[in-house]
């Protein structure tokens, strides 16, 4: 016999199929009684009992009438099922060598032989693919309540259910007689109902007994307050429990975990006992139970309407099974690695649009306009270079070349540039921007925040206004009549550089000829921003600033559209912040105090605006006030937030400029691209209440002007979590490093919500799964070069998933 070869696991498949094709005895050449004999042969010297048992149930099959098939094939079933081999060591009887003394009332053996589950063959109904985009109502048996909690699930069609995944499954798969159970260990046995009642006890709790019977033993199982059980397990019935062992006054009893009914004895087709057993989210008006058999009679009917939009060559490539055939086994899998091989299959698919969506979005962006290209003027670029108070960096040289090279060309930039805190991104926006200016166009730089408008505003003046560059500021507190003329002269073109926030930018703003757009601090960026200058009819160069620092497994899955430049050094004479941790403020006001008293300037950072009921996270009132009247009286100490008028936001900061304050209290409004050079120091309170690339922002605030500079992270929390963070950012100071950390630590979901990307919703598809997004670029890659929009027939199917995949998103227009 060949190695691996179960003659009876082989029979009980036949059987499966012969109750399938109605007991016609045609599921076997040469009739069912002949096949098992053939079977029992094979077997040889010593022949699994149940399968010895089924050949004889069969032997006069092909004489018997219906009636007399439909029970052979029961028996025989069962037969194999129950492994009649066990020989049941009887509850009660200790094992010879027990080893664990706490289980003497049952026989540790080894599993029974779970045979290999047949694989389902669906109904017979032919759906075709159009009937997947029906909606729920139109399945056998819906109840309006579950289609409606299904429709907050955003579950609407049939397609939806069938990609409606488990969160998880639980592992039920081990199989054994009662004899075989032991004590504590989760296992599922298959049994008859010998009787049930329903106990009520003193303090009002119903039990509902079930005495369970097969060929090995007895067990009583025990649910608590479900007495409408007694209705559901009829006497006699065959029924399948997944469940714990247990001993309850001596008696052996069974802790359900699930149970179902097994009403064809066909254990190989359960669905909540005795295999993987998927476990669905839920919402109000939905249950795990109804909603495993609603999916699993929509597989049966529709899996097969699925098509497949992977190109053959794709799946060959990458050895991928079908997708019916995954979507099945992802919800209801044969074993671990079936469920594994199927997870594989769709996170490749949806990394595969994602990447084929990015591509084609890049591709018609890219479509060349004559005008666009912008000749750079080299003596041009040389006077700025020497106007500047410092020398740039070699870095900064290369990706200004990078990003000038990309606008000569008659195709949009859409480049990204990455750059860590104090890396000096401002300069190269400048030097972009003069270039598009000279050349005639206009530019427009937009920021998050008003504060950082300011900011920016304040040094493109300085580096261009000696070039006759004409700047104008847009922000929310620009009053109305300025506010009116900067819209005005942006759209005649007199403004040659408009800086603003990107709300008041893309709501009402009209350019005369825009060439370049920049955005700064901007992660979402790329998807929206485009898609608002598109509406416009407008195509200028793009450049995203970030200093989040992006690990480049994210950054090749969200900006898989776009070019990446990264400024990887820091201009000379910094030194490294010195970051510590501590517990009490004592040392941290130490610190400050030393830097005040050498003109140095301090910020101190706060989770939240005010106290609060809810939660003890020091507030940046409280802390000003202690800090201005106890700690510091002899100081100026200013106080920052959001909730401050934005008029008042600025005069604070810039009195914080000027050094009038010494040390500014604020929440994380200073978190980005705040720049005052004479600050040294950083203290942090409740460091743990932030995220460690929120964190490293911060610290990014100080260090700035060459100086020693100091970050003080302040937490009392013990924590593992808490302390790997503030751990990791007192171990190192590079941000791309802390951004891998903290993917490591938090996931991809955490660090960088997939709604936040910009991106649709990944449901299978690790963001963070470099190997994958890398194969499904390539793959991607590949069919655009051959048939760049999908138009080929061939690809039918696949553009239309690219396209239903994609039309949560934002734009796809
Ligand atoms: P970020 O990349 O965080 O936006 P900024 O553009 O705000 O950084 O620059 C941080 C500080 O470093 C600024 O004060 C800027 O003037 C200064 N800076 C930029 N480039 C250099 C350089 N090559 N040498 C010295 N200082 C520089
Ligand atoms: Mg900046």
């Amino acid at each position: 016999m060949r190695p691996g070869y179960n003659p009876q696991t082989v029979l009980q498949r036949v059987l499966v199929l012969e109750r399938q094709q109605g007991f016609q005895d045609r599921a076997a050449v040469g009739g069912l009684g002949a096949f098992a004999r053939g079977q029992l042969e094979r077997a040889g010297q010593s022949p699994h009992a149940g399968l010895l048992a089924a050949a004889n149930l069969l032997e006069q099959y092909a004489s018997a009438d219906r009636r007399g098939r439909e029970a052979a094939v029961s028996a025989a079933l069962r037969a194999i099922l129950t492994g009649t081999d066990a020989a049941p060591a009887l509850p009660g009887l200790p094992p010879p060598h027990s080893p664990s003394p706490s289980v003497s009332t049952m026989a540790p053996t080894t599993r029974v032989d779970r045979p290999s589950p047949a694989v389902r063959t669906p109904l017979e109904t032919v759906h075709q693919p159009e009937d997947l985009d029906r909606s729920l109502d139109s399945l056998k048996g819906m109840r309006k309540a579950t289609a409606q909690a299904l429709e907050r699930l955003s579950v609407k069609t049939i397609r939806d259910l069938l990609f409606f995944f488990p969160r998880d499954h639980y592992d039920y798969t081990d199989t054994r007689s009662i004899s075989r159970l032991r004590l504590g260990q989760k296992s599922t046995l298959v049994g008859t109902i010998q009787n049930v009642r329903n106990n009520r006890t003193r303090r009002g709790i119903v039990i509902t007994t079930a005495t369970i019977s097969d060929d090995s033993g007895t067990v009583a199982v025990r649910w608590f307050n479900q007495p409408y059980l007694m209705q559901t397990l009829p006497v006699g019935a065959r029924i399948a429990i997944t469940g714990e062992p247990d001993v309850h006054n001596g008696y052996i009893t069974f802790t359900p975990r699930d149970y179902e009914l097994i009403k064809d004895l066909d254990l190989a087709d359960t669905t909540h006992t005795g295999r993987l057993v998927p476990v669905y989210p839920l919402t109000r008006g939905l249950y795990q139970r109804s909603l495993r058999q609603l999916v699993r009679r929509t597989l049966d009917e529709y899996a097969g309407a699925l098509q497949d939009y992977l190109p053959p060559d794709v799946s060959r490539a990458h050895d991928l099974g079908s997708l019916p055939h995954a979507i099945r086994q992802y919800h209801f899998p044969e074993d671990v690695r079936e469920k594994s091989e199927a997870e594989r299959r769709l996170a490749f698919d949806e990394l595969f649009m994602v990447q084929l969506g990015l591509l084609m979005r890049k591709r018609e962006w890219q479509q060349p306009l004559p005008d666009i290209s912008i000749q750079v003027d080299h003596e041009l670029l040389s006077r700025l270079f020497e106007s500047l108070p410092f020398r740039l960096t070699n870095a900064q040289r290369r990706v200004i070349t990078e990003i000038l090279d990309d606008m000569s060309r008659p195709v949009p930039m859409s480049r990204l540039l990455q750059g860590d805190v104090g890396s000096g991104k401002t300069v190269v926006a400048a030097a972009a921007l003069l270039q598009a200016v000279q050349a005639g166009k206009q530019g427009v730089l937009m920021a998050p925040t008003e504060i950082l408008a300011e900011q920016h505003d304040r040094t493109l003046r300085q580096l261009l206004e000696p070039f006759g560059v004409h700047t104008e500021l847009l922000i929310g507190s620009t009053p109305r009549a300025q506010r009116r003329a900067a819209y005005q002269s942006a759209a005649d073109g007199l403004a040659q550089v408009v800086v603003g926030t990107h709300t008041l930018i893309q709501e009402g703003l009209e350019f005369a000829r825009l060439g370049l757009a920049i955005t700064d601090e901007q992660h979402r960026f790329g998807v929206e921003q485009r898609a608002v200058l598109r509406t416009k009819g407008l195509h200028p160069h793009i450049l995203a600033m970030t200093a989040t620092p992006i690990p480049r497994t994210l950054a090749m899955t969200i900006y898989g559209d776009l070019d990446v430049s990264a400024l990887d050094e820091m201009p000379p004479g910094r030194l490294p912040v010195i970051t510590t941790w501590s517990r009490t403020p004592v040392e941290a006001y130490g610190v400050v105090r030393d830097e005040v008293r050498q003109r140095r300037q301090a910020y101190v950072i706060c989770p939240v605006i005010e106290e609060s009921m809810e939660s003890d996270m020091r507030s940046v009132m409280a802390e000003h006030k202690e800090l201005q009247k106890l700690t510091f009286p002899d100081l100026n100490v200013g106080l920052l937030h959001g909730r401050m008028k934005p008029a008042e936001k600025e005069a604070t900061l810039d009195a914080f400029r000027r050094g009038d304050y010494q040390i500014l209290v604020a929440t994380s409004v200073v978190e980005v691209g705040i720049d005052v050079p004479n600050a040294t120091v950083m203290v942090i309170r409740d460091a743990h209440r932030f995220g460690l690339a929120q964190l490293h922002q911060f610290r990014g605030r100080v260090g700035r002007g060459g100086d020693q500079a100091y970050c003080v992270l302040l937490s009392a929390v013990e924590g593992d979590d808490a302390r790997e963070r503030l751990e990791a950012l007192t171990a190192t100071e590079n941000g791309f490093e802390l951004a891998e950390e903290d993917l490591r630590l938090r996931g991809p979901g955490e660090f960088w919500g997939t709604r936040q990307s910009g991106l649709p919703e990944l449901r299978v598809a690790q963001l963070g799964d470099l190997p994958t997004i890398e194969l499904a670029r390539r793959a991607a890659l590949e069919v655009l070069e051959r048939d760049p929009d999908l138009s080929d027939p061939a690809h039918r199917a696949l553009r239309d998933q690219v396209h239903l995949f994609w039309a949560a998103s934002a734009d796809l227009s």
